[in-house]
């Protein structure tokens, strides 16, 4: 009675610990060892390898797991490869009823999910029991009705093959069914690696899947260590990898991949902002802020972890914020009323200690709250560093733990310049009671998901990515299909080509004079020169002569000297770079789809003026019929008009989450691409790759096609002539890799386009992993330009912009 009236007088919580039996029952069953899940059984290689799995919160074995080897990978891709012959051609309509029965049977055994995802990851119950497991059906209940929906409503797609997924341990349920449900609602098939510390729930989930009976091979789960996790990325007979996990990898993967033609998705890390503004309900922020960085130990690659509030309420709010984390409860992942659990392991913790001491030793203020933690296990307490300048490391990199750094700002664009100083872009979150303001700040923030006066909100009717070095691709939603399917037309690419180890990409020496000018006859029988019209670089809305002062031949079919064009260099591409940037930041990416539009028309109106003389260049370089070369022409007014009907219709949708409020997917521009044009269809080729990126609001640097580049340089009086502000659109002719290497290296550009060799298309892809350019690449295979289907629409859109989700909750 005592006890009762004790409680009652402190408030204080008892322990309402969740019984981890059935758990362990499943593990005795299996002996307390697993094998690989390979064609909807246990297989066990002889003489394997095991791993243990730990719980790291009281440092007990749960179970042996399977290392396994190049054998079982090949096994489980030949596995998945069978299966896609059936899978691939199952009705989408029976693939929906699969993933129903799926999503219904992992309701079914949802406590059991989610007490073993809290036993083997450390995460509370509390958070696997009403956010991971209830997400994980979520998504496979979504992508059944797109499974339903394929064959009507994506009838342009095909999936694109053997999917190879590599997933983190931060959560680990949730990231599997991120990624299995599209592959396989789209008609993929699937070999997927759970992280080594958090394997046993991956294999818990194959064997629900079986029983959802679901055919043998379409999803195949195998553990393993990252050298495992390799072979699937090498493996020859993948066509796409999906990755989620550390910036370091994706660029290692991304690497790896390069010029193989296989897609490509990464999940990367984050260092996401979390900004309040003095006029923000602070007592909400203050529990935004314990969701946004303490929700799953702060292992959040969205978690807010740099906190950025207004100078005049920081002391306020610091003060708030650590009156809360003083009631912070961190201790046994099964106990129902605890805020945080354990930290996944031993070497994570290490890194998480190791980056509050780097804060201190680089003048930061800790803060962690005089609170209990279990004597046993891998707990760590919440903590908050203040006084760090911006450019700190701890304010920089990922840390991936418990702990938030804070900043101040004063004015509305200094909040919006903080959130963007980091190399990530995944997440963002605004508060602020002025909508205005939070939704105009939202909209200036890089990254993929921002969430107004809430955080952390994840559905699967919205995409979720990143920008910058968050990766590219997204996953939920429609937009999340994207990475399963590709255009029904095309092939998986498979370029061929023979990697020269000894020549360096992209060098180039300038060329030399060649032919003799050409001359014309009088009627007086002298025969004079033609007065010279070496086009110029166009930069900036101006004609400029190349930086170099080296000029190239432009011969016709015959080997006659047609014309010249300047012979670019590095200097050129980064002026044109600075132009590019300019014509964004003054205005090209804000005037409404209308303006763009009509500016769209006015090009195609001047173009189809001069219809002729364009028609008679194509004739000139490439020695093509006249009927070719006015076709090519026709329909690059054509293409034209398609993508000034497209300005102004592709802004995004309004998602149909499960917030309260309204979750709207906006695409927006990429920012400033480098395209380098192909040299089938000279002008074709180039405005079907300029066009839609402008349209979009990007602004383009442009590599005209290296062989016939002289429609391109007429191109550019069109231009002049139609309203297009200078700087939106930037050519520079010249070796098309020698310049292409400069837009890939360049750390201002955000996508590069590659229309040339299969070995270019590699050494850009390569070069990529940088900085995680987004690149897209035609692996030197054919595309038949003229073709509606190949030469324009929706894949050309998805590739000019990326999207953001904006959550805002509605409500008193
Ligand atoms: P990680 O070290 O990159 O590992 C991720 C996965 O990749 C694991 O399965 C790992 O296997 C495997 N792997 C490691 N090296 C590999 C290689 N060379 N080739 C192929 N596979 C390889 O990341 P983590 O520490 O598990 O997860 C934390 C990171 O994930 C954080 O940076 C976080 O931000 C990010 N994350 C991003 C998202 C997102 O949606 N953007 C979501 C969650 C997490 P082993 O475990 O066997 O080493």
């Amino acid at each position: 009675m005592s006890k009762i009236l004790e409680i009652f007088n402190t408030m204080e919580y008892g322990p309402a610990p969740e019984a981890p039996d059935a758990v362990k029952a499943w593990l005795d069953e299996h002996g307390r060892k697993f094998g690989l899940f390979i064609n909807n059984e246990w297989v066990t290689p002889k003489g394997a390898k095991f791993y243990s799995s730990i719980n790291p919160a009281n440092g007990e074995l749960l179970a042996e797991t399977t290392q396994a080897g190049q054998k079982e990978v090949d096994a489980a891709v030949g596995a998945a490869r069978e299966a896609f012959g059936t899978w691939s051609k199952t009705p989408g309509v029976t693939r929906a009823r699969y993933l129903y029965a799926i999503a219904r049977n992992l309701q079914k055994h949802s406590r059991l999910l989610a007490v073993l995802e809290s036993m083997d990851n450390g995460k509370p119950i509390r958070e696997s029991r009403d956010i991971d497991v209830p997400l994980l059906a979520r998504h496979f209940y979504y992508y059944a009705g797109w499974a339903q929906l394929m064959e009507t409503e994506l009838r342009d797609y095909q999936p694109v093959g053997v999917v190879g997924q590599i997933i983190p341990w931060n959560f680990p349920l949730l990231m599997l069914a991120w990624k299995i449900a599209p592959a396989i609602a789209m008609g993929n098939t699937v070999v997927l690696k759970p992280a080594s510390y958090t394997r046993l729930t991956a294999l818990l989930f194959a064997e629900i899947v079986a029983e959802a009976g679901l055919p043998a091979g379409v999803v195949n789960v195998i553990t393993g260590s990252s050298s495992a996790g390799s072979m699937i990325v090498e493996h020859p007979d993948v066509d796409k990898i999906a990755f989620t996990g550390s910036t370091d990898v994706g660029r290692t993967l991304r690497k790896q991949t390069a010029g193989s033609g296989k897609k490509l998705s990464l999940e990367l890390g984050g260092k996401s902002p979390f900004v309040v503004f003095d006029d923000a309900d602070l007592d909400g922020a203050v529990e935004g802020v314990v969701d946004a960085i303490w929700f799953n130990q702060g292992q959040v690659c969205c978690a807010g972890s740099r906190l950025i509030v207004q100078e005049n309420v920081a002391g306020k709010f610091i003060q708030k914020l650590k009156n809360r984390m003083q009631h912070m409860r961190v201790g046994d992942p099964l106990d129902k009323s605890i805020d945080m659990g354990a930290i996944v392991d031993q070497s994570q913790w290490d890194t998480i200690d190791g980056w509050v001491k780097t804060g201190i030793a680089e003048g930061g203020e800790c803060f962690q709250p005089n609170i209990a933690l279990p004597e046993k296990g891998l707990f760590y307490k919440p903590t908050l560093i203040t006084g760090l300048d911006p450019a700190a490391a701890t304010v920089q990199e990922e840390i991936f733990g418990p702990v938030l750094v804070s900043l101040t700002f004063r004015t509305p664009s200094e909040a919006i310049e903080l959130a963007n100083n980091t190399r990530y872009g995944l997440a963002a979150s605004v508060w602020s009671d002025n909508i205005n303001l939070a939704l105009d700040v939202a909209s200036k923030i890089k990254a993929g998901s921002v969430w107004v006066n809430c955080t952390n909100q994840f559905d699967g009717a919205s995409g979720f990515g990143g920008y910058r070095e968050s990766g590219y691709g997204r996953e939920g939603g429609r937009e999340g299909l994207f990475e399963y399917l590709r255009p029904t037309w095309m092939d998986r690419p498979r370029p061929e080509f023979v990697l020269d180890e000894k020549k360096k990409w992209g060098e180039h020496v300038p060329t030399l004079p060649a032919s003799r000018q050409p001359t014309v006859a009088r009627a007086n029988g002298h025969s004079l020169p033609l007065v010279d019209r070496t086009p110029k670089m166009y930069i900036g809305g101006k004609q400029v002569r190349p930086d170099g002062a080296y000029t190239s031949s432009v011969l016709s079919a015959k080997g006659k000297l047609v014309g010249q064009v300047g012979d670019g260099n590095r200097k050129d591409i980064r002026d044109a770079v600075e132009a590019a940037h300019k014509a964004r930041t003054s205005g090209w990416a804000m005037r409404h789809g209308y303006n763009r539009s009509q500016i769209l028309y006015f090009i195609a109106e001047n173009l189809d003026a001069r219809n002729a003389e364009f028609v008679k260049r194509i004739v000139e370089m490439t020695g093509r019929t006249q009927k070719s070369a006015q076709a090519e022409v026709d329909a690059s007014v054509e293409r034209l008009f398609t993508y000034a009907a497209w300005a102004d219709k592709y802004g995004g949708t309004v998602q149909e989450t499960t917030l309260r409020g309204i979750t709207v997917a906006v695409n927006e521009p990429m920012g400033v691409i480098g395209i380098a044009c192909p040299d089938e269809n000279p002008l074709l080729g180039f405005i079907s790759l300029m066009a839609p990126a402008i349209a979009r609001g990007n602004s383009v640097v442009m590599i005209p096609s290296q062989k016939y580049p002289l429609s391109a340089m007429d191109f550019y009086q069109v231009l002049d002539t139609s309203d297009v502000p200078g700087g939106v659109v930037n050519i520079v002719t010249g070796d098309r890799d020698h310049l292409v290497k400069t837009l890939v290296q360049h750390e201002d550009v955000d996508s590069v386009w590659y229309f040339g060799s299969a070995e270019g298309s590699y050494h850009v892809e390569n070069e990529s992993a940088a900085n995680m350019k987004r690149t897209w690449t035609g692996y030197g295979l054919p595309r038949d330009w003229m073709d509606r289907e190949q030469g324009e629409g929706h894949e050309f859109l998805h590739e000019a912009t990326q999207v953001k989700n904006i959550w805002v909750p509605t409500g008193e």
